[in-house]
């Protein structure tokens, strides 16, 4: 028997027990949990088999009350003598992606990233479009190409503008965008939308995101139907999925909203989730983004996402857009934080707009925990290869 050793400071306390997915040499994947810096087998230590499906969607999908349930399951075994055959060193698994995406969407959450980019796509018009303090603007993004932390990026090519007539080949404008997703557990019909006050009965956990954008593809494409090759070739992930369980004290007000939106979108109490994200390039920290001066919260997202009547399902991911803050260093994409490429930022000694090949870039975050702690979720990283 292993009793878990948890150090004073870590993020990954009894508070928090991440839910992901992971192997073991000779084994097939399947869910676990992290505590400090091991990762507890669930269908060995619950001794229920929905856990040794490899993905959460299973699990996910039994739905609120039984969230609930194991969390409370997963504590008593944490917390106690774990037996050896369940408990492994962090170091010695391999992650995998932690669910199934569904579909995915990303929104356009921050009023600070959504003025930032309409300045600089759109130098000649009010940054914010007319509609954008109406309703969370969103798209349809490729949910085959979302793809777990540590997956390599091929620098994607395309076409560009050019002089005379466009031009192709590999992008000269790529970029992060840090973002925040939100994992959708049990699903809706179609025709039915789902309230905002039923979020949290919804939507299982939370993870990051890292949305590579590729600049110049993006600008020539985007009009009138918005992103497209430009987004679609990967977006990463985090391994460990937050439960919205574990983030009870992390629940802030959101950011003012005038004028008052249409009643679909109104909540009770409108929350967002008090993170502090930060962006490592090349290893040096470059921006530290804070989630909770998010325009729109989650639970507006999914009212909005449904209010046509298009169904959700299990492992739906929505992210929330570029994280962004009122400051420069709180800005959550390279073309913001460079204003276009015109303001080099400084790394590892030496001047950069975009991303070179070989570059590698890591988001983390944490949340205040229940009682003064602080709530990890671990990164997402991800590593530029040369366009083929
Ligand atoms: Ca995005």
């Amino acid at each position: 028997m292993t009793r878990i050793a948890i150090p004073e400071g870590s993020l990954f306390g009894l508070a928090n027990l991440p839910y992901g997915v992971f192997s073991t040499p000779g084994t097939a994947p399947r869910v676990g949990v992290r505590v400090a810096d091991s990762v507890v087998d669930l269908a060995a230590g619950l001794r229920d088999d929905v856990f040794a499906a490899p993905s959460l969607n299973p699990f996910m999908a039994e739905g609120h009350a039984r969230w609930v349930e194991v969390r409370e399951q997963v504590l008593d075994l944490v917390s106690e003598d774990v037996p050896d055959e369940a408990v492994h060193p962090l170091g010695a698994v391999t992650l995998h992606m932690p669910f199934e995406v569904a579909d995915y969407v990303d929104f356009y959450a921050s009023e600070h990233h959504a003025s930032n980019l309409g300045r600089l796509f759109r130098p000649d018009s009010e940054p914010l479009m007319p509609n954008w303090k109406h309703l969370p603007v969103g798209y349809h993004g490729r949910a085959g190409t979302v793809v777990p932390s540590g997956t390599e990026i091929v620098r994607p090519s395309g076409q560009r503008k050019g002089e005379t007539a466009p031009a192709f080949g590999e992008s000269r404008r790529l970029d992060i965008e840090a973002e925040v997703g939100f994992v959708v557990g049990t699903g809706s019909a179609l025709g039915d939308p789902v309230s905002a006050d039923d979020f949290d009965e919804r939507v299982f956990g939370v993870v990051l995101v890292n949305d590579w954008s590729a600049r110049d593809i993006q600008a020539w494409e985007y009009v009138p139907l918005g992103p497209f090759l430009g987004k679609s070739f990967a977006t990463s992930v985090s391994h460990w999925v937050v439960p919205l369980l574990a983030l009870e004290a992390a629940r802030v007000a959101t950011p003012p909203q005038d004028p008052e939106p249409l009643p679909y979108l109104r909540e009770k109490n409108p929350w967002g989730l008090d993170l502090d994200l930060a962006v490592s390039w090349n290893g040096q920290v470059v921006s530290r983004p804070p989630y909770r001066e998010m325009y729109w919260s989650p639970a507006q997202m999914l009212a909005h996402m449904t209010v046509n009547g298009a169904s959700s399902r299990t492992g739906d991911l929505f992210a929330s857009g570029t994280v962004s803050g009122p400051a420069r260093d709180q800005r959550g994409a390279f073309i913001e934080l460079t204003w276009g490429g015109k303001e080099p930022v400084t790394v590892n000694g030496e001047p950069r707009t975009f991303l070179e090949d070989g570059d590698e870039v890591s988001i983390t975050a944490s949340a205040p925990g229940p009682a003064g702690d602080r709530i990890g979720f671990g990164e997402v990283t991800g590593r530029i290869l040369p366009a083929r």
